[in-house]
């Protein structure tokens, strides 16, 4: 028997698998962009669920769907199809380059059916060589052995025996590199339209758009990974619009749910028959809960208001933390697009980020790293003004701590 005083840190360390270390606060309650633990301390969320609830907690058109959908029907399998599901895709597809939609439960499940969606096109297509996959040093694209081996990271891949093979990585932002792997036999491009965990790196115009005149020169797919820019994040519906260069497949998943698992795998007719009936599977895939919801997430943040708020709000970070920046001289950059903000630590704070986001949490701000130096926010996309400038201000203070220490 357990009650609340029983569930604490230390259960953690008792009953679950060690490979995560989360924080001490328990957060057991969210409205909009504040959050509060355990012990009633509140919190302003900067982090977002690590950019997933792209609408903040508990948004009421979020929690509408959800308990209408309830009442209706959880769960059929893909033996059925339903109607949340094909509204959902009609929406994804009515507003997107995609023709026809996959959906899975995860980021890396729909970055699997991507990848083996290239591989069964490119064998239907072109035949048994054309298996090379091209991915960039620092991607990151989930923690499947298929995924995680297109992540370029080795870290993350290596110690879990023989990897799924002919996996290349070029280095993000130098084409020569993706010209020096490229070739006839190169099946796919994956990447990320804005390098995530990877640290926030925003593609040049000339990088992304060579990418995408070297994939149609070797006939290979280009993967766009948006499965953290997508819906709305950097003020587009989707980064590839904000960036002129349209994929081939397209992949979404945290935002798209706001706070529900679902992710999708979207490309055009041509491309998409050749994952035949039988090829590819989720026994959750697309179950009507996840769909009703992801609906009114992808609804609601689909409107030139929401997209615009974005922008103006993306403002108000840059200016709020160049200000920090010129009082305590912390960050050597800050950067990213929209509400994907990544505020560099300078020389002197290298390898510190963790402890701006463990002081941010004591002064109730809740804040993400993106590696060892950057200081992540990704906030809800409708947080309001007043969040952000008091959530800056308690961050302000945070940085006043280490830097006075
Ligand atoms: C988070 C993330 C993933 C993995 O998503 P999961 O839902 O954790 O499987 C994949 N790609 C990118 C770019 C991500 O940011």
């Amino acid at each position: 028997m357990s009650n609340q005083n029983t569930v604490n840190r230390e259960l953690f360390d008792e009953v679950m698998v060690p490979n995560y270390s989360p924080s001490a606060v328990i957060p057991v309650r969210g409205l909009g962009s504040r959050v509060w633990d355990q012990e009633g301390r509140e919190y302003i969320d900067f982090a977002g669920g690590i950019a997933v609830n792209c609408l903040g907690h508990c948004h009421p058109a979020l929690v509408g769907a959800l308990k209408e959908q309830a009442d209706k029907i959880w769960h059929l399998s893909n033996v059925m199809t339903n109607e949340p599901a094909l509204r959902l895709a009609k929406n994804i597809t009515d507003n997107t380059f995609a023709d026809k939609v996959y959906f899975a439960n995860s980021g890396a499940e729909s970055n699997e059916a991507a990848l083996k969606l290239a591989r069964r096109w490119a064998l239907d297509v072109h035949g048994a060589d054309k298996t090379q996959i091209i991915a960039f040093k620092q991607g990151f694209h989930g923690r499947t052995f298929f995924t995680v081996t297109v992540g370029g990271q080795a870290a993350y891949s290596d110690g879990f025996g023989p990897k799924p093979g002919d996996v290349y990585h070029a280095e993000y932002n130098n084409l020569e590199s993706v010209k020096a792997l490229i070739s006839d036999k190169t099946c796919a491009v994956v990447m990320e339209p804005l390098q995530g965990e990877g640290g926030i790196v925003s593609p040049t115009d000339e990088f992304v758009k060579g990418v995408r005149e070297l994939c149609n020169e070797h006939n290979a797919l280009l993967v766009f990974d948006e499965v953290q820019t997508g819906v709305g994040r950097t003020g587009d519906l989707y980064a590839y619009m904000g960036l002129g260069v349209t994929p081939d497949i397209l992949t979404t998943a945290k935002a798209l749910g706001g706070g529900f698992p679902i992710g999708a795998m979207i490309t055009t007719t041509e491309i998409a028959k050749h994952l035949k009936i039988g090829t590819h599977g989720s026994t959750y895939g697309g179950n009507p809960l996840a769909c009703a919801v992801s609906e009114a997430a992808f609804n609601t943040v689909n409107d030139p208001q929401v997209l615009n708020g974005v922008k103006a709000k993306a403002k108000l970070y840059v200016d709020g933390l160049n200000a920090i920046n010129e009082k305590h001289n912390i960050f050597s950059e800050i950067r990213g697009k929209g509400l994907l903000v990544g505020a560099v630590l300078n020389e002197k704070y290298q390898g510190r980020a963790k402890d701006f986001l463990n002081a941010a949490m004591s002064e109730g701000l809740m804040t993400l790293v993106a590696g060892a130096s950057i200081v992540r926010f990704a906030p809800s996309l409708v947080i309001p003004n007043e969040d952000i400038t008091e959530g800056l201000a308690r961050f302000e203070k945070a940085v006043a701590n280490i830097v006075n220490a």
